[in-house]
């Protein structure tokens, strides 16, 4: 059942869908979210079996505001109350040592569990009208990238979610930064929507987990579970070409093109003219690149592309980290760096 966000009466039934036990698909500003109320056992379960989710990465809990905090985790630590008055409701999740009453499935059996308070008006009006915290992971099947409209929904869940609630395009594109306030100094489990210099400049000293830039030594457990799966990825593997335009379409055009496609910044376009391309926003404006990745490459997700080169920005500022670790997660981490 496809639901309109913007009539009160299909808010209300997605709603009662949840009090009732389903779940239902919503919209973030992040991404499409699987709801489901988080305190009861087998609705958690049919989110992983809905999404084939494994079963040891676990789900962020959405709260109302900062003051159902309590309800969730033991304790609430100043740098919490100081993210949350700064960036909540919004993009950013705060991982907290986690009361009994969420359940293990919730948390993947960890000693802790990740809370964030949306800002979109349609899951917040959901949330209130629940009354319960809302498990919510990307709305995708595990694996494929995360879903910024209904119709992405639609195309990895129908026939196995009972209702989608239609927000529209999603308006920050990547799912939100996963912050550790379990650690000192806090830990960037996962960037996103919120910037590490942001975080930096309430919080002080921030580190980021080896994971966010695919340098985790053999062996070693990420913070984030969900780091260490491959993601948000079509079909075909995709290589990130890194270097200047000219660098990069001189080396893809010197490779062999049957199959391949091109995923680039909108500016780049006529210099990979002739291939098969897909942009995905202005390499000035990261907003745009972090609305576009996503639907950029469900469209790659075709049986006649067989290679994908991608075009990754190269800062670190701000959205452009999230953009960067999302896309060199599709990438599995595997670039190349033509010469002059
Ligand atoms: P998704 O909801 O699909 O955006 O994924 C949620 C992300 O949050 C995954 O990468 C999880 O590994 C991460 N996450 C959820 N709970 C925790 C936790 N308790 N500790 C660390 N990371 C978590
Ligand atoms: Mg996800």
């Amino acid at each position: 059942m496809l639901l309109d966000a913007s009539r009160a009466q299909d808010v209300a039934e997605a709603a009662s869908l949840l009090r009732a036990g389903q779940i239902v698909a919503l919209p973030t500003e992040t991404v499409y979210g699987l709801a489901g109320n988080a305190l009861d056992p087998g609705v958690v379960g049919a989110i992983y079996a809905a999404k084939g989710r494994p079963s040891d990465n676990p789900l962020i809990v959405h709260v109302a505001s900062a003051d159902d905090l309590p309800s969730v985790v033991r304790e609430v630590p100043e740098a919490a109350r100081t993210l949350a008055d700064a960036f909540w409701p919004g993009p950013l999740t705060l991982v907290l040592p986690r009361r009994d009453v969420v359940p293990d499935r919730v948390t993947a059996g960890l000693d802790t569990v990740a809370v964030r308070v949306p800002a979109h008006a349609a899951f917040r009006a959901v949330l209130d009208a629940a009354g319960v915290p809302l498990a919510a992971p990307s709305a995708n099947r595990a694996g494929s990238p995360s879903p910024t409209t209904a119709q992405h929904v639609l195309h990895d869940l129908d026939g196995r979610i009972p209702a989608v609630l239609d927000g529209g395009p999603c308006a920050v594109g990547v799912e939100s930064t996963v912050i550790d306030l379990t650690t000192t100094p806090p830990r960037l489990l996962r960037p996103g929507g919120v910037g590490l210099e942001q975080l930096r400049a309430v919080l002080g000293a921030v580190d980021v987990d080896p994971a966010v830039a695919g340098d985790l030594a053999p062996g070693r457990a990420p913070g984030s579970p969900g780091m260490k799966y491959r993601h948000y990825a079509p079909a075909a593997p995709v290589v990130v070409v890194e270097g200047t335009t000219a660098q990069a379409a001189a080396w893809v055009r010197a490779q062999e093109v049957a199959g391949v496609a091109v995923l680039c910044f909108d500016e780049e376009a006529a210099a990979f003219d002739g291939l098969d391309v897909v942009t995905y926003g202005s390499t000035t404006d990261p907003a745009s690149l972090a609305r576009g990745l996503f639907d950029a490459l469900r469209t790659l997700d075709r049986p006649e592309v067989t290679r994908i080169f991608a075009r990754c920005p190269e800062s670190d500022d701000g959205l452009f980290r999230a953009v960067r670790n999302r896309l060199l997660k599709a990438a599995a981490f595997r670039t190349v760096r033509p010469g002059p």
